[in-house]
C-alpha cells in the first residue's frame, strides 16, 4: 500500500533514487517486496517533489497514472538534481478516488507531504476529526481521502507553530485513538528536516556523511540499511537520526 522515500542530503539527481538502484522507487511501483494490509501494485498514480537548493521552495510533479508509464518523468529525472525530494507511489484505498489531487506529496509552501496507510474505518471513523479543523483547511483539502484529511490536519499544527516531528507525532495519535487499527506511516519534509512515523507499515533508514534516506524499502541490497521499528517518530537531519518511541506505540492501549 504505498511507498514512499525522502531524501536530504549532497544534490543527488533524481534519477539516482527514483530510476537507477536496483529496488528504486519505479521498481517499487510494480514490484514492492515489503506490502502490507492489501494492495499488490502501487499503480494509481506516482508524486515527486524537489529541493533545487538550499533555501527554495519545492517543484512537484505528480500524475495519476503508474510511473513506468511516464516517459517524460524519466527523462526530467537524468537530468534534474536535488539536495532534497519526496516521492510516493500511490495504491489507492479501495473506495478512494483515482485523481491526480490524492496522489502524494501534498504541498504547502516549502512542506511535502506523504502518508502510507489508511484509516481504518473510513469515512465515519474520522467525521469527528474533520469536524475540528477550520473551514478554511477543510475547503482547501486536496482530495476525499483519508490522506488529505491528515494533510489538512497536520497543516492546521504546523501554522499553530508545531515543528515538523510534534505536527506528525500529534496527528499520528490522535488519528489512532479516532480510528485504532489505522497504519499511519507518515513522512514530512522541508528540505532541511525529514520527519517519519511507523505505524503498520515498513521503513528503512540509511545515513552516511553526505545523506539521509528514509524509505518504505532499501533502494539497494547495501548493509548500510537499518529497519526502523514500528510505532515511532523518526527526525532526521543531516546530523542526525533520532528515533523516538510514540506513546503507546502510536495505538490506543
Ligand atoms: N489511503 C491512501 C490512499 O488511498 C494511501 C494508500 C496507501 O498507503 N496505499 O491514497
Amino acid at each position: 500500500m504505498c511507498r514512499h522515500l525522502a531524501y536530504l542530503g549532497a544534490p543527488v539527481r533524481l534519477a539516482e533514487l527514483l530510476f537507477d538502484p536496483p529496488h528504486a522507487l519505479v521498481r517499487q511501483s510494480w514490484a514492492p517486496r515489503e506490502m502490507r494490509g492489501g494492495g499488490t501494485v502501487n499503480a494509481d498514480g506516482f508524486g515527486v517533489g524537489w529541493y533545487p537548493g538550499a533555501g527554495q521552495d519545492p517543484v512537484r510533479y505528480r500524475r495519476d497514472r503508474p510511473m513506468w508509464s511516464d516517459a517524460g518523468l524519466a527523462q526530467l529525472a537524468a537530468v534534474t538534481t536535488a539536495t532534497g525530494m519526496l516521492a510516493a507511489v500511490r495504491s489507492a484505498t479501495v473506495g478512494m478516488p483515482l485523481v491526480e489531487t490524492a496522489v502524494a506529496p501534498f504541498a504547502a509552501g516549502r512542506w511535502l507531504f506523504s502518508h502510507n496507510g489508511v484509516i481504518a474505518g473510513w469515512p465515519d471513523s474520522v467525521l469527528k476529526l474533520a469536524e475540528r479543523l477550520p473551514v478554511r483547511d477543510l475547503l482547501t483539502v486536496d482530495a476525499p481521502t483519508d490522506s488529505a484529511l491528515i494533510w489538512a490536519m497536520i497543516r492546521d499544527r504546523l501554522r499553530a507553530g508545531a515543528t515538523a516531528p510534534a505536527a506528525l507525532a500529534e496527528t499520528a495519535v490522535r488519528v489512532a485513538a479516532a480510528a485504532p487499527g489505522s497504519r499511519l506511516n507518515l513522512l514530512l519534509t522541508d528540505g532541511e528536516i525529514a520527519a517519519a512515523t511507523t505505524v503498520g507499515h515498513s521503513l528503512w533508514a540509511r545515513r552516511d556523511d553526505a545523506a539521509v534516506l528514509l524509505s518504505s524499502e532499501p533502494l539497494d541490497g547495501e548493509p548500510a540499511w537499518t529497519p526502523l521499528p514500528d510505532g515511532h517518530l523518526i527526525v532526521a537531519t543531516g546530523a542526525a537520526l533520532d528515533v523516538i518511541a510514540l506513546p503507546d506505540g502510536g495505538q490506543p492501549q
